[in-house]
């Protein structure tokens, strides 16, 4: 199985190749060429089956055998070592806690999966050369990087964030680890940092030089296990027998792409919901039909402050770039911050649960489709971020309440440590140095 470029306008590839490179030579993203359905057998034993021989069986195909089997099944072994609990808040509804990873963000299955592939890639060669991950982030993509790269051998990581737009803790996540992690802060906004990433990829002066490749969800290795997430809450509920719905606090829609993904493999899923922030572009879509991208309008959920949604063209193709089975599979709502705030208190008050400004919107969307469309079924709302991690967002009675993990009580004294950029020649010299 290979890749092709969304673009159509350069080679296929194989995995190895697409991790590697991440985006295309002609900017597209990289998209698989066959996927076939996962067998009838899976989803009788699926009960059975441990996670990591779940995500194990999901990923294979994509893997396309370019990774050893007893190799793979390691990796997804080490990647999957935490929890991803499913508490019900309310009858038939439920919070998919995706936080209980390393750096308590739902990125790190991906950028910990992304890493051992590269570590493996590496391990391959007789002279290994040097990657360097380049990775933009609005908040929790740089420390689950960090943290999933650090130490890799063969493997620098450069990030860059926006200057005064994550939160504190996000922003020793990303500062303080040091080694083969350097972090680059942007004068801008996450867009600005993603604009820059984009233009060092076609930028031919790096040829030879540096082997540039991307660990945003635009990098398939990245991207595709978080499919995993959907297949462990659907063996979870399976036995009772009602249709499920998803609902996924978006961004950059790479978590939301990979649920469409395995609902193309087979999983049962009976619709999408995508919760969004002020930053609406899809919601709008699905209302409008005009797909009409403005400047980011910066919120207290910051890590979707994403204007123009990189994977939005997956999604479209998975959906044979039809609107009409678009809106089909997908609803969309969107929520101010003082909506989200008054979500939080609600959860809180009501049945003592403590969401982080993201989940909140999940629910919140969850909720509106059920009103608007009647569903009678379990509705799923991914938690996306532990809410510690937003302490100075979420509403003071209830930020009181949240005790501070272990990890995060280790890096708070830690020495922040960042460069300050303003301009892609910045990174460029950062870059080659
Ligand atoms: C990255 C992120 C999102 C958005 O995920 P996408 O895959 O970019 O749509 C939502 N919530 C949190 C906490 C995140 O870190």
């Amino acid at each position: 199985m290979k890749y092709f470029s969304l673009h159509k306008n350069a080679p296929k590839v194989s995995f190895r190749e697409a991790v590697v490179r991440g985006l295309a030579p002609d900017r597209g993203l990289y998209y698989p060429e066959t996927i076939q359905p996962l067998p009838e057998e899976f989803f009788q034993q699926l009960s059975e089956l441990s996670n990591a021989e779940i995500a194990f069986q999901v990923i294979e195909q994509f893997v396309a055998g370019e990774i050893p089997k007893d190799e793979l099944r390691q990796i997804v072994d080490e990647v999957l070592s935490f929890d991803f609990p499913l508490v019900e808040i309310e009858p038939d509804t439920y919070s998919m806690e995706l936080f209980h990873g390393p750096t308590l963000a739902f990125k790190d299955v991906g950028a910990r999966f992304m890493a051992r592939c590269l570590g493996y890639f590496n391990s391959q060669k007789a002279t290994s050369e040097k990657v360097t991950v380049l990775v933009a982030t609005s908040g929790d993509t740089g420390g689950a990087v960090a943290n999933g790269f650090y130490e890799v051998d063969g493997v620098e990581v450069v990030i860059l964030y926006p200057s005064g737009k994550v939160s504190e803790i996000q922003e020793k996540q990303l500062t303080t680890l040091g080694k083969n992690i350097r972090a680059l802060e942007v004068e801008g906004n996450f867009d600005d940092c993603q604009a820059m990433v984009k233009k060092a990829f076609l930028d031919s002066d790096f040829e030879g030089k540096v082997n540039l490749t991307s660990a945003n969800s635009i990098n398939v290795a990245r991207w595709l296990p978080q499919m995993f997430y959907y297949f462990s809450a659907y063996k979870k509920l399976q036995s009772k027998g009602k249709p499920i719905v998803y609902s996924v606090p978006s961004g950059n829609f790479g978590n939301i792409c990979a649920g469409m993904m395995a609902q193309k493999i087979g999983l049962p899923v009976h619709h999408f919901i995508t919760a969004t922030n002020a930053n609406d572009v899809v919601p709008n879509y699905l209302r409008t039909g005009t797909f009409d991208t403005r400047e980011t309008v910066p919120t207290i959920s910051n890590a979707m402050d994403v204007a123009a949604p990189s994977n939005f063209i997956r999604i479209e193709e998975l959906h044979d770039h039809s609107l009409d089975k678009l809106r089909s599979n997908l609803s969309g709502y969107s929520y101010s911050d003082e909506e989200t705030r008054a979500t939080m208190k609600y959860l809180y008050y009501k049945f003592g649960y403590i969401a982080d400004p993201h989940g909140a919107i999940g629910y919140s969307a969850l909720k509106a489709y059920t009103r608007d469309s009647g569903f009678d079924g379990l509705g799923i709302f991914l938690e996306t971020a532990h809410p510690v991690k937003f302490l100075d967002v979420i509403p003071k009675e209830i930020s009181e309440k949240i005790d501070l993990p272990k990890s995060i009580k280790e890096i708070l004294p830690k020495k922040k440590v960042a460069q300050k950029i303003t301009s892609y020649a910045e990174l460029k010299q950062n870059l080659l140095r």
